[in-house]
């Protein structure tokens, strides 16, 4: 006759003899006893709210990385080929062809080199991780999330202008890995393959060419904080962030498989190319035509060197090999963002109507007159949206309340809207 197994408290170690009541779990030969379970509790009721996050969160990583519960195959999944990611981006994206191409081949590999096999020809693919020159409001921020939810992989976006070298006020460099953590729930194998796009990088250039600047928290010692995790490292990150939690235990993230975008408007870069052109760069135009003309000409010519004259630091640029531009978006680039990529604004209103019912169309006229307006106040394509919002406001408030089945947006009804809301342009 098979013995019976002498169950114990699967935490303190003691038996039914020693006195303990144990509480078996459905899992095979698992127990804990009474005692445990109130020590936990009284635990747990010691710790505030996010503390018990923290211990969730660090448990639910642990039990992930053991393989408890798996982390989602991506790496099982095809890799899109560079035609049919840019293809994807052309749905979302208007113009910025170059900067299109160059990340669709930049992702390709750098997800090629993931699944590379561990061979003994010695050759190693490296890391590509990239960095996107444009103005501000061009696509940069657009291309990057497209590019993450092609892939399905964790995506975050930092600004780096919070960040500050540890131990000074504004966030720790490590806290842009908690929140692709936070965005991977937790799991650690798909966060160490997700994507970070670290807006504003040109803010943290060094403030001026003498290394003698101390204190430099913002610039030279975020891009040395930067280059520890662009390089590829293993960090102790906090679950939770920031610094209110010191006692948090740390959860390890690797970084060499994370793909790093940044990008910058690197505002007066063109002066810095036509210089070392030794072409000069007429910037004083009149003609706005030919100023145009010449910043795009000159922008396409952008190297690793006009980023390290603008102060970025050349371990920082080693690390950032792949570099494309966007350029200024036209008129015409502007009326296209209005309706044509797939989430175009025009289209969310459509569907936001034809929800109640109501068939929505925009004259063209209006849609000219949108334009002249984001031209007019300087707001790029960033502030089409909030232009049309001002506009369709009072329609949202009425339409769903009457039994009109269909409205047209004239140029005219744009007038009047923008006119009544006193729309102010400095507060876009
Ligand atoms: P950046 O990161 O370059 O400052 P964003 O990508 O955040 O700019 O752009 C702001 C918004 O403007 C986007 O969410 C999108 O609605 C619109 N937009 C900008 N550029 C484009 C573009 N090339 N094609 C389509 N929409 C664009």
């Amino acid at each position: 006759m098979a013995k019976k197994k002498t169950l114990h408290c699967s935490f303190c170690g003691r038996t039914e003899a020693d006195g303990a009541t144990l509480l078996p779990s459905p899992a095979e030969d698992a127990c804990i006893c009474i005692d445990c379970i109130e020590t936990a509790a009284s635990m747990l009721g010691m710790m505030s709210d996010n503390e018990q996050d923290g211990v969730v969160a660090r448990a639910r990583a642990n039990s992930r990385q053991n393989g408890k519960a798996p982390a989602r195959q991506e790496a099982n999944k095809p890799i899109p080929k560079p035609h049919e990611i840019k293809d994807f981006l052309d749905q979302y994206i208007i113009g910025q062809d170059q900067a299109k191409k160059y990340l669709s081949v930049a992702v390709y590999n750098h997800y090629k080199r993931l699944d590379q096999p561990v061979g003994d020809d010695g050759v190693e693919i490296e890391k590509s991780n990239i960095i996107m020159v444009g103005p501000t409001g061009t696509g940069k921020t657009l291309i990057a999330r497209t590019i993450a939810k092609i892939l399905d992989v964790p995506f975050t976006i930092v600004d780096a202008t919070v960040l500050t070298q540890a131990g000074y006020v504004g966030e720790d460099i490590e806290s842009l890995l908690t929140r692709l953590l936070q965005v991977a729930d937790y799991d650690v194998k798909r966060a160490q393959r997700g994507i970070v796009f670290i807006d504003e990088i040109d803010k943290i250039a060094r403030k001026g060419d003498n290394p003698s600047i101390t204190r430099d928290v913002g610039g030279e010692g975020v891009q040395q904080g930067l280059l520890k995790l662009l390089e590829g490292s293993v960090v102790n990150v906090p679950p939770q962030g920031g610094r209110k939690h010191p006692e948090q235990p740390m959860i390890a993230v690797d970084t060499k498989d994370i793909l790093f975008i940044c990008g910058g408007a690197f505002e007066g870069i063109e002066q810095a190319i036509a210089h070392r052109l030794n072409s000069s760069f007429v910037g004083f135009s009149t003609d706005a035509a030919s100023r145009k003309i010449e910043r795009d000409r000159f922008m396409s010519h952008v190297a690793p060197q006009d980023l390290r004259t603008f102060g970025l630091i050349p371990e920082i640029i080693g690390r950032l090999p792949i570099l494309t531009h966007l350029l200024p978006l036209d008129r015409d680039a502007l009326r296209r963002i209005l309706t044509e990529p797939k989430n175009a604004i025009v289209r969310q209103y459509v569907k936001l109507f034809a929800m109640d019912g109501v068939e929505l169309t925009f004259d063209p006229a209006a849609l000219d007159y949108i334009v002249d307006k984001a031209i007019e106040f300087k707001l790029g394509a960033r502030g089409l949206r909030s232009i049309v919002e001002t506009i369709m406001m009072n329609s949202m408030y009425d339409m769903p309340s009457t039994d009109n089945k269909k409205f047209t947006v004239t140029a005219q009804y744009c007038a009047e809207q923008l006119e009544a809301a006193h729309f102010d342009a400095s507060a876009v």
